[in-house]
């Protein structure tokens, strides 16, 4: 049984602000995720794309983000469970007990759900033999390098952000890039849709259009070709070596949505002042929290981390005043 003041259940980067809130306040903490390396969706889905929102960052990529909370949470050395998923949470504010799928247990006085957008996976295709060429990389729903894709024949398949952002920037690395999409508009942000209008007519991109997926050519999950078929269901053939399908993000609690905690479509609610759930003694931050008004960006999770480990003080250490205090005052010191 590993002992903790809080448990914090997703180590991204609303996760991982938790653990240095928590330190600076003194309390241990103990991380754990799902995956095997921390950083959430920054790591797992876009490590390589600037951010222009965090403050005092005019610009600073996702995977650089994360190295620099990691850096940030050193001090407290927060311990970390990865590769494990948290499956039950029992017990009462005080005395909570987690069990993750591999079979550790940790007992705690408070949790903090940072778990985003729980365990998240890509929507998948339903195209026939889908696993095998998954399996070798030549479908892939993420880009973690661009230059995994230097040379390659790639055919990027829907209409929003991640479908359009990606055609841009793997145009440069590609041999070819290829966009299918069922209808000639995007859904994506205009100016990245007028981007893409621009290097089409470049000849940079070629659009497929209106057509969508129809199925995988290749043998033993070498692809050679994605077949493509239009609205009254007339094909073709598109040769390329790599799939990059972008319909979205299918959200699922998972376990989560069995700890009795009030839901509203997928997310937990949550008082905004002190990011409680209705369970006392179990809070929620980032994407994964919800209230009127909630929007879901990075630096509103670091600031209900704040707001959520000064709202646990009094239940992990009980008849223990808290004195605010600037980080500057106290300085950062192990708990
Ligand atoms: C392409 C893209 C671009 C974006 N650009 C921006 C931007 O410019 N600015 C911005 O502010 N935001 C941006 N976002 C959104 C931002 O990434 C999220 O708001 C942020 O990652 C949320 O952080 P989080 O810590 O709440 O959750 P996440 O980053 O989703 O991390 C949650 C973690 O919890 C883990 N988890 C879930 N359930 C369990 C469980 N039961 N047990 C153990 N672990 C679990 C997951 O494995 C995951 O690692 C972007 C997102 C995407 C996809």
């Amino acid at each position: 049984m590993i002992e903790t003041d809080v448990a914090i259940i997703g180590a991204g980067p609303a996760g991982l602000f938790a653990a240095f809130e928590c330190g600076m306040l003194k309390l241990g903490s103990v991380l754990i995720d799902a995956l095997e390396e921390v950083g959430g969706q920054c790591v797992a889905l876009y490590p390589e794309k600037p951010i222009f929102d965090i403050p005092a960052h005019p610009a600073i990529e996702a995977g650089a983000l994360v190295a620099q909370l990691e850096l940030q949470i050193a001090p407290f050395a927060p311990r970390r469970l990865l590769g494990r998923r948290v499956e039950a949470l029992e017990g009462s504010a005080g005395q909570f007990r987690l069990r993750t799928d591999k079979g550790d247990a940790v007992a705690a006085r408070a949790v903090i759900i940072a778990a985003g957008a729980g365990a998240f996976g890509p929507n998948r295709p339903p195209l026939a033999g889908l696993a095998t060429y998954e399996a070798t990389g030549a479908v892939q729903y993420y880009v973690r390098r661009r230059e995994d894709f230097r040379g390659h024949t790639v055919v990027i398949a829907g209409g929003g952000d991640s479908a359009v952002d990606w055609a841009l920037q793997l145009k440069d690395v590609a041999a070819r890039v290829h966009v299918v999409h069922r209808r000639a508009k995007f859904r994506a942000a205009p100016e990245s849709a007028a981007q893409l209008d621009t290097a089409a007519a470049r000849g940079e991109i070629e659009m497929v259009i209106p057509y969508q997926l129809h199925a995988l050519h290749g043998r033993d999950g070498a692809l050679e070709a994605v077949e493509v078929a239009d609205l009254d269901g007339a094909t073709k053939l598109i040769e390329a070596d790599r799939l990059l399908p972008f319909f979205g993000l299918a959200m699922d609690l998972g376990p989560i949505a069995q700890w009795g905690l009030d839901l509203e479509r997928h997310h937990v609610q949550v008082t905004p002042a002190t990011c409680g759930t209705s369970v006392p003694g179990i809070f929620a931050i980032g994407d994964v929290a919800t209230y009127p008004g909630k929007l879901k960006l990075i630096l509103q999770g670091f600031s209900e981390a704040a707001m959520a480990a000064h709202a646990i003080h009094p239940i992990a250490r009980p008849g223990e005043s808290l004195h605010f205090e600037y980080s500057t005052t106290k300085g950062v010191g192990a708990p």
